[in-house]
């Protein structure tokens, strides 16, 4: 039997229509319209690719999108400068600062200089301390995502057995507080851990997060085990984007199984819109979506 095939494209669109809704109705009742700034730094061409479909997707659900793009060579100052005038703008209710940066710019630094309140990546200390400490705090939105199709597909998480592959701060970490606060056993497995396919063969749930094309294979998997394919990678010589996961073999095994692409990635924008509206609500003293 093959895998349930979990449609990232179709949720993510769900969800959109969801933030698209509220925002009329804060428009109707209150005269707000929630705004996101991203900031560009460099010609990245991937980073370019997801700001300008980040910005498309803001206006679709009726949000107010800035983009301010800045040369390479911006100095450390005038990005702080302007990320302070963000902070200060009320009609920013979100910003985005696009990772990476140029390597002459301190990343820590320019992230911790966001408003928590506005940080609608989740990526600020104090919002990872909050995460961590399970109190409300804004979650970075390619975990909250994955916690979403998780949640819809198997309802209570509780007590289920996850095995989290890769331990980076946007991604790997935040996805194992997100499974923990939902009451998984979890495991995090890196590039040092021993065993590993014996590690994630143990999982009810296996999220694979880690920038290797097809590294999980279907002999990895448990039979019935849902998997999260947070990859996306390029690789010359073969056309589109490949995931962490080997599909056709893990399809084989797994009871359910997110695609690449079609899965994760409209996910990951799809919440940092629902975020944004978070946010706003937030700050005028409104109730909260769901
Ligand atoms: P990082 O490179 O920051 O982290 C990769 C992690 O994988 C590290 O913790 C590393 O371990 C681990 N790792 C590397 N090699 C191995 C190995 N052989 N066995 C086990 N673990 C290994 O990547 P990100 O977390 O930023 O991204 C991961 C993937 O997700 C990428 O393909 C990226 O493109 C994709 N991504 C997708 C998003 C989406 O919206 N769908 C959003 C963000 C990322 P160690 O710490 O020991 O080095």
């Amino acid at each position: 039997m093959t895998a349930q095939i979990i449609d990232g494209k179709a949720f993510a669109a769900k969800v959109r229509g969801k933030v698209a809704e509220h925002v009329t109705r804060l428009k109707a009742d209150h005269g707000i319209t929630p705004g996101l700034a991203v900031v560009l730094v460099g010609e990245d061409p991937a980073s370019q690719v997801y700001v300008r479909s980040k910005g498309k997707m803001t206006v679709e659900v009726g949000m107010n999108s800035y983009e301010h793009k800045r040369p390479a060579e911006t100095s450390e100052a005038d990005l702080l400068a302007l990320i302070d005038q963000l902070n200060t703008d009320p009609a920013v209710h979100g910003i985005l600062v696009q990772l990476p940066l140029p390597g002459h710019l301190n990343e820590d630094l320019v992230i911790n200089s966001i408003d928590p309140a506005k940080d609608v990546d989740g990526f600020h200390i104090s919002n990872v301390g909050l995460l961590a400490t399970g109190q409300k705090a804004m979650v970075p939105c390619t975990p909250l995502g994955c916690l979403m199709m998780l949640r819809d597909h198997h309802g209570s998480l509780s007590g289920l057995e996850a095995v989290v592959i890769g331990r980076s701060n946007i991604v790997g970490k935040p996805m194992a507080q997100l499974l923990l606060r939902d009451s998984c056993t979890v495991t995090i497995a890196h590039s040092r851990t021993k065993n590993i396919e014996e590690v994630v063969k143990r999982a009810d749930i296996v999220v694979a997060a880690v920038g290797r094309p097809e590294m999980v294979t279907g002999d990895w998997i448990k039979p019935g085990a849902t998997v999260i394919d947070v990859g996306i990678n390029r690789v010359e010589g073969r056309n589109g984007l490949l995931g962490d996961c080997h599909f056709e073999s893990c399809v084989e095994v797994a009871g359910a199984i997110t695609p690449v692409p079609g899965g994760v990635g409209p996910m990951t924008i799809a919440c940092l819109l629902a975020n944004t509206l978070t946010a706003c609500s937030r700050a005028h003293g409104l109730a909260e979506p769901d």
